[in-house]
């Protein structure tokens, strides 16, 4: 088990770096991955890293260096990805919503492409035929994950073509000679129950005879992770177990090999981000006292935007006695991070940690209220790297056309 960064080495970063600051740890990462490889090891399995959960380039790296492969959500992350250097076959581009221009544009990459709508699975079939294999990206009408805003699968979600229309896409298939290679469903995040990637793969098990060139079968990400104390994670070893015997049963059902897929960001990246902020202010009102950090929702958005909870600690006060604080930024709107939260004493100056803050933290970063958007540190063998610089004035004058 990989220990988590030493409340001093968080310390020395933040004095180093200033806060806020976000800090990553290389080793964190690779251990789950390689926890994903050990649950997997019985059936050929891939796993592309969501990228959307955080893309910078060093991040990128060290997950390719793992042998990692990576899932993207737009024609800039598969830029992004090869300019990583992940190889062309490795990188897996899940488009949604998307102008065709978009598609044609993966194609001319040489990625791999899920389709997610009729329109753009015709066009795709009209233009390329047979030549290039696509995987498609169903809907199956299951509702499941954290929350509403980040479910995607049940039947009133925009993601992937609904199940039902499984006729209209056999015709296209048929008249215009589509090379399906793969099928996909993601039902979306924080999804603890193996049971819902079940429920994927007995869908699968049916519609496979509709496909003969299906040869992945992708059952998207969304691994829960614990983000409380003492709560339970996916069962990642458990999943494994199921989803190798669901694919056994494939190949002796129907006489070939199927490969798993799954694209899997908050798993890999989620507990291996720290993000360090500095009280400004406490504030006494009524029975409540306001701590107020040098952040917001334009550094992490989770807790305002999915009533997300992270753990957080005051790593200035550790042993002091605990008294329930409500943790704010300092954002011209409402921006609370936590509520009646018990903490170590604060004192104006604390840094206060948040933890998982790896997975859809900087990456929903903005510039709201004019504020820089954070630095971001990679700790690589107990080494402090520098991976993203703080913002300067500049940046928020950078793409501004100033005509008066
Ligand atoms: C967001 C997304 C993922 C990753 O979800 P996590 O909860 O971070 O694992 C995987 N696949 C697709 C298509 C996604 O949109």
């Amino acid at each position: 088990m990989v220990s988590p960064l030493s409340h001093q080495l968080l310390l020395h970063i933040a004095n180093e770096y200033g806060t806020p600051v976000y800090v990553y740890h290389a080793e964190k990462i690779s251990e789950q991955f390689a926890k994903l490889q050990q649950a997997f090891s019985q059936t050929p399995t891939r796993f592309f890293y969501a990228s959307k959960a955080l893309t910078n380039i060093n991040i990128l790296k060290h997950i390719r260096s793992l042998g990692c492969h990576v899932d993207c959500s737009s024609i800039n992350e598969v830029k992004l990805a090869l300019h990583a250097g992940f190889e062309k076959e490795n990188v897996l581009y899940t488009s949604n919503g998307i102008a065709f221009s978009e598609i044609e544009e993966a194609v001319s990459l040489g990625v791999n492409v899920n389709i997610d709508s009729l329109s753009n699975l015709e066009k795709f079939g009209n233009k390329y035929g047979h030549n290039y294999p696509v995987g498609i990206r169903l809907r199956p009408n299951i509702m499941a994950g954290g929350n509403l805003k980040i479910s995607t699968g049940h039947e009133k979600s925009k993601f992937g073509i609904p199940i039902e229309q499984l006729d209209q896409i056999l015709a296209l298939v048929k008249a215009t000679n589509l090379h399906i290679a793969g099928l996909h469903v993601h039902t979306g995040s924080e999804i603890r129950d193996v049971e819902v990637f079940m429920k994927v793969a007995d869908i699968f098990y049916d519609l496979v005879p509709h496909f003969p060139e299906v040869r992945f079968l992708d059952l998207g990400g969304g691994f829960k992770v614990p983000y409380k104390e003492g709560e339970a994670g996916t069962d990642v070893p458990l999943l494994g177990q199921k989803v190798t015997e669901v694919m056994q049963k494939l190949s002796a059902t129907y006489h070939r090999q199927f490969e798993a897929w799954f694209e899997p960001g908050k798993f890999i990246v989620s507990e291996c981000g720290y993000f360090i902020t500095e009280v400004n202010v406490l504030k006494q009102s009524g029975n409540t006292v306001f701590a107020g950090v040098n952040s917001g929702f334009n550094h992490l958005i989770r807790p305002m935007f999915y009533e997300a909870y992270h753990r957080i600690e005051n790593i200035s006060n550790l042993d002091a006695p605990k008294h329930p604080y409500t943790i704010v930024g300092n954002i011209c709107e409402t921006d609370t991070f936590a509520t009646d939260r018990p903490l170590s004493e604060i004192r104006e100056g604390d840094r206060l940690v948040f933890y998982n803050a790896g997975a859809y933290g900087f990456e929903m970063g903005s510039n709201y209220n004019s504020r820089y958007k954070p630095a971001q540190v990679l700790v690589i063998k107990g080494q402090a790297h520098l991976i993203g610089k703080r913002d300067v004035f500049e940046d928020l004058l950078r793409n501004q056309v100033i005509v008066l």
